[in-house]
């Protein structure tokens, strides 16, 4: 591979591990140029060694790139593209981190000059913890990178793409956008809503104080993603709101018919509910074992 540039445009918790991990490559393969909002955070990506250069501008920023990643919080890709766009030479690839994608493949489609090609990336990965400081050069290591190319992606540009996220020690995987979109509010979407709904059910108590003294492993482990960081979970329930609303209601459906059972004194019932569940996590967890 010959070597290639690459723009992030937004160093917190996802991009700043994306360059941290394509920097580990070395410079003679791999080149990162960064945008960073405040100065406070393009000065800790240079420290850490997320980036090789910053740039003041994004436009400044991706005007050599091969590759223009938007690692921002998904409603501000938006923005973000419509300003660099213009700036993009041609024949490079727009590509991003965002969680969700139908919702900006829609908006940016109309917006792709002829000359750049747009590719939607989604590490399978990330933290509760956000920012800079909580960035890391392993964190896409055996973990999936979804792209979504659209029909018209040229296979080359997909390939040169998947081989460079390869870099960082990531699986690939390829599915269209509306499919992305089902399976992550399932596996990722959901479950964030669902562990904020726990602890602010903590909060409804009485005396919530007390109920929280006594908080045990069970509690911790169920709802450690609820301290993610909300500005993101926000955007993302925005866009990809259909998706996320009708799993949310058959989770709510699932919970009452247990609830049902509960009051109704159907130990049997119960006990399936709880048996086939641990059955297929068990299951789930022993494949993904011998998948690494
Ligand atoms: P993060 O740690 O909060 O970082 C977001 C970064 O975007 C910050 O560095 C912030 O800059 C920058 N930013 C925000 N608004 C901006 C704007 N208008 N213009 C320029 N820069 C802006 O968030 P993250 O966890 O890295 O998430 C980034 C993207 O990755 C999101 O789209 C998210 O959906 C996706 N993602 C996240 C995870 C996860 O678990 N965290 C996993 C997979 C994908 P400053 O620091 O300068 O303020």
């Amino acid at each position: 591979m010959s070597r290639t540039r690459v723009a992030i445009l937004g160093l917190g918790l996802i991009g700043g591990s994306l360059g941290l991990a394509l920097r580990q490559v070395g410079s003679e393969q791999v080149d990162v140029t960064g945008f960073a909002r405040r100065a406070i955070t393009g000065e800790l990506a240079l420290q850490m060694g997320a980036v090789d250069k910053l740039s003041d501008t994004p436009q400044a920023a991706v005007q050599d790139a091969d590759f223009v990643f938007l690692c921002t919080p998904v409603l501000q890709m938006l923005p973000m593209a419509e300003t660099v766009l213009p700036a993009m030479k041609p024949g490079a690839v727009l590509t991003d981190v965002g969680s969700t994608k139908g919702w900006f493949v829609k908006k940016i489609r109309n917006l792709l000059p002829q000359h750049i090609h747009y590719i939607g990336g989604h590490p399978m990965a990330g933290r509760e913890r956000s920012g800079m400081e909580a960035a890391q050069a392993d964190l896409f290591r055996d973990k999936w990178f979804i792209f979504t190319p659209l029909p018209d992606t040229p296979p080359d540009l997909m390939q040169r793409l998947r081989q460079l996220i390869q870099l960082t020690g990531a699986k690939t995987a390829e599915l269209d956008e509306r499919t992305h979109d089902q399976v992550t509010a399932v596996i990722s979407h959901v479950p964030h809503v669902v562990a904020a709904g726990l602890v602010q059910l903590l909060r409804k108590q009485s005396d919530p104080a007390l109920t929280a003294r006594f908080i045990g492993g069970g509690f911790r482990d169920t709802t450690r993603i609820a301290s993610s960081d909300a500005d993101m979970w926000a955007d993302i329930c925005m866009t990809n709101s259909e998706n996320i609303a009708a799993e949310l209601d058959a989770t709510v459906n699932l919970l009452g018919n247990v609830a049902a059972m509960i009051r109704a004194g159907d130990r049997q019932g119960v006990h399936d509910y709880f048996t086939q569940a641990k059955q297929l996590r068990d299951a789930l967890l022993t494949t993904e074992k011998e998948l690494k």
